[in-house]
């Protein structure tokens, strides 16, 4: 195993990353990249740039930590700007993916804000394009997942934040960011496998996930007439800080992720390749697609 290997280099998938088992862990959401182990892998020394997404201007929600700051200092590296939403109890993770960001000669431009405020979703692609001087691709990323093991106890309060901001919102974004975005522009949703295999302690997380993919590909269709292409991708298990503020019950995490096929779960930096595929113009015909990067599980 070697964690510099970049995603380029020929390698061996099972053993690029090592099988992790995660000890058992609490943080209170939404958590910190910062204090989460082992330390996850979002390319700071693993993606390597190859210019895809030159000069292109990117709002990346949730980009602070995860996936969406693996997509983040991937697109950086490939060339974009990019401004970052996340919540203001994050900006520890958040000053350390604009570091990165600058260290690429890129601009970043952070953008702290709670997304169940309707008002913060709404005027987050204005204060995008005023940082950034205008957008052409959004990552509606951010996601809130709380694992809880009875329809009993599974209260409306939660079930409302998680509908507010993994979906809800996402119709707010997108509908204040059409009026920015040129033909070419491109759009795209982190779903999650849970969308076609839903866990029984997930309901609601599961079902704002099939719910985003509806949302990807009708509105792929209403947008490709304006060549603004919509897609999604949707992530198997990938270690992040959203397990271990109660998105898995505790006890599970020393096996987090090793039912996939190649045996464990995946790191952020693995999914930002299929971000950037669908960002850049090499993906010019693919539209209302779901990309499957989850490690091998059976999907529709
Ligand atoms: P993460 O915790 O690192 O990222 C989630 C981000 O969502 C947080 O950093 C936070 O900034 C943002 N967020 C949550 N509530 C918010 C709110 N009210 N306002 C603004 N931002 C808010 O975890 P991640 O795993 O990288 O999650 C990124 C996306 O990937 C999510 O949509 C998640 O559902 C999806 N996903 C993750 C996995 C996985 O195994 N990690 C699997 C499938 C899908
Ligand atoms: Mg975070």
């Amino acid at each position: 195993m070697s964690e510099k290997l970049d995603q380029l280099t020929f390698h061996d998938p099972v053993t690029r990353f090592e099988s992790i088992e995660p000890p058992i862990q609490h943080q209170e959401e939404p958590g910190l990249d910062r204090d989460l182990k082992p330390h996850p892998d979002r390319g700071e020394e693993s993606y390597r740039g190859t210019g895809r997404l030159q000069g292109r201007r990117a709002l990346i929600t949730g980009a602070d930590s995860g996936i969406g700051a693996a997509v983040a200092i991937a697109f950086a590296r490939e060339g974009a700007d990019v401004a970052l939403n996340y919540l203001p109890q994050e900006q520890a993770d958040a000053e350390v993916i604009k570091d990165l960001i600058e260290k690429e000669g890129r601009t970043a431009v952070l953008l702290p804000g709670d997304l169940a405020d309707h008002d913060v979703s709404r005027s987050l692609p204005d204060k995008a394009v005023e940082g950034l001087g205008g957008l052409d691709i959004l990552v509606n990323n951010a996601g809130k997942q709380i694992s809880v093991d009875e329809l009993e106890k599974l209260e409306d309060q939660q079930v409302e934040e998680t509908f507010d901001v993994n979906i809800l919102a996402m119709f707010r974004i997108t509908r204040a960011a059409l009026k920015h975005l040129p033909a070419g522009s491109t759009i795209i949703n982190s779903t999650s496998v849970q969308a076609y295999k839903p866990s029984a302690h997930l309901l609601d997380y599961a079902s704002t996930k099939a719910a985003i993919n509806a949302f990807t590909k009708g509105l792929a269709e209403q947008l490709a007439p304006k060549g603004i292409r919509v897609n999604a991708v949707a992530p198997g298990p990938v270690w992040t800080v959203l397990q271990v503020t109660d998105g898995q019950p505790k006890e599970k995490l020393p096996k987090f992720g090793k039912d996939t096929h190649l045996g464990r779960a995946g790191q952020p930096v693995e999914l930002a390749p299929a971000y950037v595929f669908l960002a850049s113009a090499e993906s010019s015909f693919v539209v209302g697609e779901t990309l499957n990067v989850n490690g091998g599980q059976p999907t529709p």
